[in-house]
């Protein structure tokens, strides 16, 4: 069976074929975190739907190139780092370090290449430049320089490929300056940013004077010096088709690097928005949760991954703390079957069961259907945990479904119970607890003791001393 994925391009769902004429290696380009503060559950929605993706494609044998970039100069960050007085670059690292410590939490593969925005500066301006020869940019009075969507689509080039665009309404020339704007404001959009004092030291020299890249050029940048002036798969949120995804490939294309007939992106894959209890994310509605927020809470990164894991990528989907004891209840399903079966199987090793495997694999390759691939774990775990509860499950039918649990995993990325994995608050807890009984506070020790109980831990005396322990 092939692979198939729904390509907003086409708005369809299509078989997937690389563009290596040898079928074998694929590049995947999927927008990365803007490192402001720490990113929410929405945002890691899109990180473990690009993570399934990939995994799906190394299932399929495909060696994928995964490539996401670090959006660390962007107005947010600029304005945050001069409130806060500190340095773009340290601001910045503390929100890198902490998202891939999230990104690890949930099961993530490492994407084998995290260019930063502000270490590519050398190849935005050479793109800007090759748009600037082509005719497409042009620098306005302000010192910045514009994409001309009139320029591009006088060239032959097609603005509008995501997102169905109203031209009529748009007045040529006029421009727009933020990096992020509604389809009805739709205008030339900025590249480069002239130095404007409210960026304090955040200014580059280029052949157009001190400025900034504008956000959109940083993705076409980093993505065609890292896969190629064409490549197969570029991933991101709903909100990014327009206008970031849009204007990527107007730079990308305007630019003209591609061979002829050749796109700069053969599909595009797009991840629907998430609610939190059922309403649109904010602070003020109190249900705006970053992983952190949840670890704290007692969750595991794996309960977490699990639940934006059963639903279809491009469904919306309601996250809610509901769904969370929903999700570690499931697991708690999946980890008695691995252990039983794995008491049944002893040292016995057999293939894979397909008839496990096969609905599977069947499910995820149909656009990563991944809701009908858990019907299919779950139809199968209820019947052989019954079997084996009456002793009539062999050795070998134990190993060859262990073998079989090994592959659907190498996709799904739920991998064993992180039994230690204990968030930073809560050993903070346990350290509290110990200061409490030093001072002989008996009864704050066992009031922390009782709040680490209700978030799911046990406490453990080991020789090295206490440590937290999933209950
Ligand atoms: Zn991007």
């Amino acid at each position: 069976m092939a692979l198939k994925f729904f390509n907003t391009l086409s708005r369809s769902v299509e078989e997937f074929a690389p563009r290596d004429a040898r079928g074998k290696r694929v590049g995947l380009y999927c927008c990365g975190p803007t490192v402001h503060d720490f990113a929410h559950i929405g945002n890691f929605r899109t990180f473990v739907f690009a993570d399934l993706a990939r995994r799906c494609l190394e299932f399929k044998g495909y060696a994928v190139r995964h490539v996401m970039n670090i959006t660390d100069v962007e107005d947010k960050i600029i304005r945050r780092a001069r409130e806060t007085k500190t340095a773009l670059r340290d601001y910045t690292a503390k929100f890198e370090a902490a998202f891939f410590e999230d990104f690890q939490a949930l099961h993530c593969l490492r994407p084998h290449e995290t260019p930063r925005a502000s270490e590519q500066i050398a190849d935005i301006i050479a793109l800007i430049e090759k748009l600037m020869a082509r005719g497409v940019a042009y620098r306005a009075p302000d010192g910045s320089v514009y994409f001309s969507i009139e320029k591009y689509q006088g060239g032959g080039g097609h603005y509008g490929r995501l997102v169905k665009l109203n031209f009529e309404e748009m007045r040529p020339g006029e421009r727009v300056s933020s990096d992020e704007y509604a389809k009805e404001a739709a205008a030339d959009f900025a590249l480069w940013k002239a130095r404007a004092p409210e960026d304090g030291a955040v200014f580059w020299p280029s052949p157009w004077g001190e400025g900034r890249p504008g956000w959109h050029i940083e993705c076409s940048a980093m993505s065609m010096k890292c896969l190629g002036p064409s490549f197969d798969l570029h991933l991101g949120g709903e909100d990014l088709i327009f206008p970031h995804h849009e204007d990527e490939i107007a730079q990308s294309e305007g630019a003209g690097a591609q061979a002829a007939g050749e796109p700069f992106v053969k599909y595009w894959l797009h991840g629907a928005h998430l609610l939190v209890e059922g309403k649109k994310m904010s602070k003020s509605l109190g249900n705006y949760f970053t992983l952190r927020d949840l670890l704290a809470k007692g969750f595991t990164g794996r309960e977490v991954r699990y639940l934006l894991l059963t639903a279809h990528y491009r469904e919306s989907f309601n996250f809610t703390l509901e769904g969370l004891q929903g999700a570690r209840a499931a697991l708690g399903r999946i980890d008695e079957w691995l252990g039983k079966l794995r008491g049944v199987a002893g040292v016995a090793t057999s293939p894979p069961d397909m008839g496990l495997l096969a609905p599977f694999v069947e499910a995820v390759e149909n656009d990563l259907n991944v809701s009908t691939a858990w019907g299919h774990i779950f139809a199968w775990i209820r019947p052989m945990n019954k079997l084996m509860e009456e002793g009539k499950v062999r050795p070998d039918l134990a190993a060859s479904t262990l073998a079989a649990w090994d592959k659907i995993d190498s996709v799904l990325g739920i991998g064993a119970r992180d039994e230690f994995n204990v968030p930073e608050e809560l050993n903070s807890l346990l350290e509290a607890r110990q200061a409490a009984r030093r001072a002989k506070d008996f009864k704050r020790s066992d009031a922390i003791r009782d709040e680490l109980k209700a978030k799911g831990w046990a406490i453990e005396d080991t020789p090295k001393g206490p440590r937290l322990k999933r209950m």
